[in-house]
Parts: C-alpha cells; sequence; structure tokens
C-alpha cells in the first residue's frame, strides 16, 4: 500500500499527528512496536492520565530555546484538547494546580484517540518494530514486518524513560543519521538519591515545602524515599536539578519559624520537641539531631540560633544522582530544536523527516504539560505533512 506518511510510535504525539493527517485526508500508518498503543498513556497520572493542564505557556517547558514550543502550543491549545474529551463524554477533573485527570480510566484517552484515528482512515500496526530510515526518492522504513515507503516520516519514538513498557533510543538513532544534533538527555520528573543514608529511616513521611533549583521554585510535597526524595516537589526541580548543586528546601512555608523560635529562645526542651510542632516527629527529630545535635534553644549562641532559621528557610540538601529512565516520567534533552521548524517539526536539513513529542528536546513540567506537548506538536506535524 503506498502512504503518505508514516508515524514510527504510537504513543500520545504519533497517534495524535497522524489522527490529524488522516483528517486532511493523508493516507498514514502508524507503526508500533508494542502490542498495543498508548502504553504509556494507559500508565499515566496512576492510572487516570493527567492529558493536559489548565494554565500550559512556555515557561512550563525546558529546552535549549525556551521559545521554540509557542507556535505549535498556541496552534493546539489545552482547551482544544479538553473539547476533544468533552466530545468524547470522558469524564475529567481538575485535581490541582490546573492538572485535568480522568475520572475512570486512562484508557478512555487511547480509546478515543483509537476512535479518531479510526474515522481518520489512519492505519495502525502495532508489534511491528521499526529498525531502519533510509532516504531514496521516498523514506523507507524497515520494520519487522517488511520495508515501507511514504514521502513524509514522522519519528514519535518518545525518550528512553520507561524501558519496560517500550520505550527506545531510536528517535535519537535516526536523528543522528540523519546528521541532525541531539541535546544531551537524561532522566528527569524522577527521585533524586541523596547523599548518606540519614535520612534513609525517613522513607514514607511526606511534608509540604518550597522546593528550589536554579531559579525555579515549587510549592508542594516531598516523599522521603529509602534512597532519597520523591514526590511532586522534587520530581519539578528534577528538571532544573544539575550534580554537584545543592537543592534548596524551605522547610516551612506555612510558618513563620523565626516568630516560632523566637518565642522559645529560652526553652530547655530538645529542638526535636519544639520542630515537632510543625513537623512530623520523626522528620524533626532526624533533622535536630544531624543538624544541631538536638541542642535545646536555651543552649545554642546566636550564630547557631541564627544558622537553624537559615536551615528552615533554605536547607541544602545534595543529591548524588536520580533514580534513572527505569523510574523517571521523561527524558529531558533529545532532538535539538534548532533542526526543526517550530511551526512543522520539519527537519531543516532533511526535507520530509519530522520529530514530534518527547524525542524533541522539550520537556514540560510534571502536571500535564508533557502530554500537551505531544497533542500541539502531532497537531503541528499532522497539519504539515
Ligand atoms: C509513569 C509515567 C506517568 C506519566 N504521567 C504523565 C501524566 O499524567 N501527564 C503527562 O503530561 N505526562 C505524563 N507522563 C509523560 C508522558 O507519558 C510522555 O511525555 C508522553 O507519553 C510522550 O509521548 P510520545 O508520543 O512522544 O512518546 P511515547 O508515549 O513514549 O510513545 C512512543 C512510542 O514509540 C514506540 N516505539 C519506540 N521505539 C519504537 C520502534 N523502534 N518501533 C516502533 N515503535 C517504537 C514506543 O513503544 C511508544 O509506544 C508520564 C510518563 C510516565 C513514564
Amino acid at each position: 500500500m503506498n502512504f503518505d506518511a508514516i508515524v514510527i510510535g504510537g504513543g500520545a504525539a504519533g497517534l495524535f499527528c497522524a489522527i490529524t493527517a488522516g483528517k486532511r485526508g493523508k493516507r498514514v500508518l502508524v507503526i508500533e512496536h508494542n502490542q498495543e498503543v498508548g502504553r504509556k498513556i494507559i500508565i499515566s497520572g496512576g492510572g487516570r492520565c493527567n492529558f493536559t493542564n489548565l494554565n500550559v505557556t512556555a515557561e512550563n517547558f525546558i529546552s535549549q530555546n525556551p521559545h521554540f514550543c509557542k507556535s505549535a502550543l498556541a496552534g493546539f491549545t489545552p482547551q482544544d484538547f479538553t473539547e476533544l474529551v468533552r466530545k468524547h463524554k470522558i469524564a475529567y477533573y481538575e485535581k490541582t494546580l490546573g492538572q485535568l485527570f480522568c475520572r475512570e480510566s486512562s484508557r478512555l484517552i487511547v480509546d478515543m484517540l483509537l476512535t479518531e484515528c479510526d474515522k481518520a482512515k489512519v492505519q495502525i500496526k502495532t508489534g511491528c518494530s521499526v529498525t531502519g530510515v533510509s532516504r531514496g526518492d521516498d523514506y523507507q522504513v524497515e520494520t519487522s514486518q517488511g520495508i515501507f515507503t511514504a514521502a513524509k516520516v514522522i519519528v514519535a519514538c518518545g525518550g528512553l524513560s520507561f524501558p519496560k513498557i517500550g520505550a527506545t533510543g531510536f528517535g535519537y538513532d535516526i536523528a543522528r543519521q540523519f546528521g541532525l544534533k541531539i541535546v544531551e538527555t537524561r532522566p528527569s520528573l524522577v527521585a533524586l538519591v541523596m547523599e548518606g543514608k540519614a535520612y534513609a529511616p525517613l522513607a514514607g513521611i511526606s511534608m509540604e515545602v518550597v522546593a528550589s533549583s536554579d531559579d525555579h521554585a515549587f510549592r508542594e510535597n516531598i516523599v522521603f524515599t529509602h534512597r532519597g526524595m520523591s514526590g511532586p516537589a522534587v520530581l519539578q526541580v528534577s528538571n532544573y536539578w544539575r550534580a554537584g548543586v545543592p537543592v534548596s528546601f524551605h522547610l516551612t512555608p506555612e510558618t513563620d519559624v523565626t516568630k516560632l523560635l523566637t518565642a522559645n529562645r529560652t526553652s530547655r526542651k530538645n529542638l526535636n520537641n519544639i520542630l515537632s510542632e510543625i513537623f512530623p516527629l520523626r522528620f524533626a527529630t532526624a533533622f535536630a539531631e544531624r543538624e544541631f545535635d538536638n541542642k535545646p534553644l536555651y543552649q545554642m549562641n546566636d550564630r547557631e540560633f541564627d544558622e537553624l532559621i537559615e536551615k528552615l528557610n533554605g536547607w541544602q540538601v545534595k543529591f548524588s544522582t536520580t533514580e534513572g529512565y527505569d523510574r523517571a516520567e521523561v527524558t529531558l534533552g533529545g532532538v535539538s530544536t534548532r533542526e526543526l521548524s517550530s511551526k512543522t517539526m520539519e527537519s531543516k536539513k532533511m526535507p520530509g523527516l519530522y520529530f514530534i513529542g518527547e524525542v524533541v528536546d522539550v520537556t514540560g513540567w510534571l502536571g500535564g504539560y508533557n502530554f500537551q506537548w505531544a497533542w500541539s506538536s502531532g497537531f503541528a506535524a499532522g497539519n504539515a505533512i
């Protein structure tokens, strides 16, 4: 069969691109090596898919070119996607901070995309692995089920995170093969591993903080793990974290800690008892013992007292590494935006070759931004092919 375009990868971006192009009368083939499409959608958002965010701006994305995502995001907005969700009568709700989740199951989003594919006459081949792409007059896509040819190829293979559900670095291989630059990749939206084991016994404890890294601050929860910290605040800062640079935690966003401690300046209580008024006791004890020998406030000199306040307002924590691609929600970095048109996602060097979704060096915050990038970049390419 002849196709106008072949989409490599049946994830969020690939399916949405195929739907958009199919609706315009293009004959599109999607090739997916898993036995079913959209596996990441299915497991996303704890099974409820945080499919977009009401407040999407370019500031919610990390990329070497922070302006690159603007055109695609304006061309297909969260409201556009939400309208489609509504049309398919999928119940959803705003959980927090503009994050829209399915009420029932993320499978409904995959069903919706498959219904739209059907309407747009998109052909889908699952259980079919793409092994190579070459360029003659057209593009030849070599797969485990033979060679397919089309004038346009859309690389929508995603990034390296969650290899157990089919993530591969194949998209980057194609980019390199055709001479496109890759911005160094690393796992992100991921738990961080602390230097030392001092806080390991606190695994499971959760606290609301303001976590900051590289001038970006997030007021959300942290959760201690056996190896470090997770929770939304830590996942958010993981997008900005650099090895060797500590992350700062304002531990008491709700409490005027100077006032509280000054009121207790002559107290004979051990520090952990005072801190347990604002923290879970286990954290208060570990923090007081490790950072201040659990001294009562009356025994602290002014320098120590000031240091305590400073630490509570900006606890500097060093992390040695991340929990890696096996646990990361996304891959930071990817195909350099300098190589692509921001309007169409087409390669500037290789006409007819497009890159969309996570494989591109555009990474969103936690909270539905990454799916919105998948829908918007897919839509941009789907309208261009
Ligand atoms: C656990 C988890 C939860 C998440 N939750 C959310 C959330 O709630 N909200 C949000 O916005 N983002 C979330 N994300 C991130 C989001 O899932 C991704 O950003 C998004 O799926 C990227 O879409 P994509 O189409 O670019 O890539 P993918 O969805 O990864 O799709 C790529 C597809 O290509 C296929 N593929 C790879 N190599 C080949 C090959 N050689 N041949 C054929 N097929 C191939 C893969 O099997 C895959 O199906 C989550 C991620 C994870 C891991």
